[in-house]
């Protein structure tokens, strides 16, 4: 009997350049394509709601192009190590095809795994699957990680990015299957209360629908996304950041879509140069996250150790409530957290407003938001959301400057600048007219009243005021400008 070759999708849930499976498939052994649900990872950050929601209907999708192809998708749940060395015993597989992840657990977990497997003759054989590049490929001239993006991105770019491979061509299912469980006993999606409406209308997870989003992107998007990337109120960016996180489509497969279509239409080259440039921070957060691996809990800049936040009191658990409701007087604040509630999702622009707002408007530390985003966002990834948080909370390695607080009022005449992307999610006020839409304490009471709008009653009023809670987060960003303490390595 030939022995069979386990592939063991992790987030690379798809079929379409897939190194590991692809080069399981060359072999024209049978495969057995393995899910596990390991909820008990040591040191893993478990999933927050919305990325179960979008695991579920991901894994779906999966296992039925699986069966399209005349083999299955087997789904366990437990111990990861466990599970793979029980299946590798039972059927005798002698070999173990993943790609590699770069979260501190999972990266333990890839060398505790490939110890046990080997004690009982098995290999396990890592691909770049999730990157570009491997973090290691990156390097300074002095062979030293990046801590700056522009240097970054020019290294990256200067290198061949590897091909895409299209599907394999045979999937040999094994002569006999292991016993698997349902994924409807997972129960993933939530049931009662079920809050997933909003994502079932925004989204199609899945290799199909990661493929179409970035087609309609190119068709549609890639001329204007130099100029519309930055707007809320346009569908001006791809949406991909979900099917990229969960592997539906690779981050090579956008990258090369993204050059053939700058070749044969060059008005879009420039924006599809910025849309790489985007995929590269995608990148650049993971270099960070693999070179130091406590940087979704501990901020890289080491004076921010002592930066003097609120104190854990009921009034900072209020605000961080009213921020979290999307009840923060400051409609676009308040705007992308409903965005973010409804559909799981948030433009990029907001989440820096937003971000910018509970760190340094509120000062409430960066985890806090950052835990919140964990929870809420179908594309929550651990390296882009603790290095985008540190970016605008100022302590991160290429980070925004502390004094740059974003005003709310300004951005938001700015970037959305009818008031649309406000008027959409906060219904409310959606009467106002454009010159009050983000500032309404600014409107005469008449024409409040004219609107039945009554501020502290159907909308709040600012939870702070703007200017007063910038000079005090410039103030607590004084306290720790003074502290000199060593550059990291
Ligand atoms: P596009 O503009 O179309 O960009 C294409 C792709 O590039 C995205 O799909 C994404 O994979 C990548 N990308 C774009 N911007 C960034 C960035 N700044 N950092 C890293 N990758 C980027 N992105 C996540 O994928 N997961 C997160 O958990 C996450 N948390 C964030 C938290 C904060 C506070 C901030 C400010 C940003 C966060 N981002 C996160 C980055 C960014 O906001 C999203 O990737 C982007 O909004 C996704 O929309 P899009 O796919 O339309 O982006």
């Amino acid at each position: 009997m030939v022995a069979p070759i386990m592939v063991w999708f992790r987030n690379d849930l798809r079929l379409n350049d897939h190194p590991a499976l692809y080069h399981a498939a060359i072999e024209e052994r049978p495969i057995i394509p393995l899910y596990i649900l390991d909820n008990e990872a040591p040191g893993a950050w478990r999933r927050g709601g919305a990325s179960r929601w979008w695991l579920h209907h991901s894994l779906a999708s999966l296992q039925s192009n699986l069966r399209q192809r005349g083999t299955n998708l087997l789904l366990r749940r437990g111990n990861t190590s466990e599970i793979i060395c029980s299946v590798a015993r039972q059927t005798g597989a002698d070999k173990v095809h993943c790609s590699r992840q770069f979260e501190p657990w999972a990266r333990q977990l890839e060398h505790h795994l490939y110890e046990r497997l080997a004690e009982d003759g098995v290999t396990l054989v890592r691909f770049t699957g999730s990157l570009l590049r491997d973090p290691e490929g990156v390097r300074t001239k002095s062979g030293q990680p990046f801590q700056v993006f522009t240097p970054f991105w020019r290294a990256l770019s200067a290198q061949d990015i590897r091909n895409c491979r299209s599907q394999p061509p045979a999937l040999l299912p094994p002569s006999e299957w292991p016993e698997g469980e349902a994924l409807e006993n997972w129960t993933l999606c939530p049931e009662k209360p079920d809050w997933a409406g909003g994502l079932r209308e925004t989204w199609q997870p899945g290799e199909s629908g990661a493929r179409q989003q970035l087609d309609a992107f190119l068709a549609t998007k890639a001329e204007t996304y130099r100029y519309d990337r930055d707007r809320p109120d346009l569908p001006g960016t791809s949406q991909l950041s979900p099917h990229l996180h969960f592997g539906e489509i690779s981050p090579a497969a956008c990258w090369h879509a993204a050059l053939l279509k700058a070749a044969i239409l060059p008005a879009a080259a420039e924006g599809l140069e910025v849309f790489r440039k985007e995929i590269a921070w995608r990148e650049f957060s993971y270099h960070l996250l693999h070179n130091w691996p406590d940087l979704p809990s501990s901020s890289f800049r080491q004076q921010f150790a002592h930066f003097p936040w609120r104190p854990a009191d009921e009034s900072r658990a209020a605000h961080l409530q009213a921020w979290q409701q999307g009840r923060t007087g400051y409609p676009v604040v308040d705007a992308g957290m409903r965005e973010l509630w409804e559909t799981g999702w948030m433009h990029n622009r907001v989440r820096m407003i937003t971000a910018s707002f509970l760190t340094k408007h509120l000062l409430i530390p960066w985890q806090q938001g950052e835990a919140w985003f964990w929870d809420c966002l179908v594309d929550a990834d651990l390296a882009s959301n603790a290095a985008s948080w540190q970016w605008v909370a100022g302590s991160g390695a290429d980070a925004a400057p502390y004094f740059r607080i974003f005003n709310p009022i300004t951005q938001g005449q700015k970037f959305d600048p009818h008031g649309d992307y406000v008027r959409r999610w906060v219904p409310e006020i959606s009467a106002l007219p454009d010159q009050y839409i983000h500032a309404p304490w600014q409107c005469p009471e008449r024409i409040l009243k004219h609107y039945k709008i009554k501020l502290d009653a159907t909308y709040p009023l600012p939870i702070v005021d703007h200017k007063e809670a910038r000079e005090r987060a410039l103030m607590a960003y004084e306290h720790i400008k003074a502290a000199k303490l060593p550059a990291r390595k």
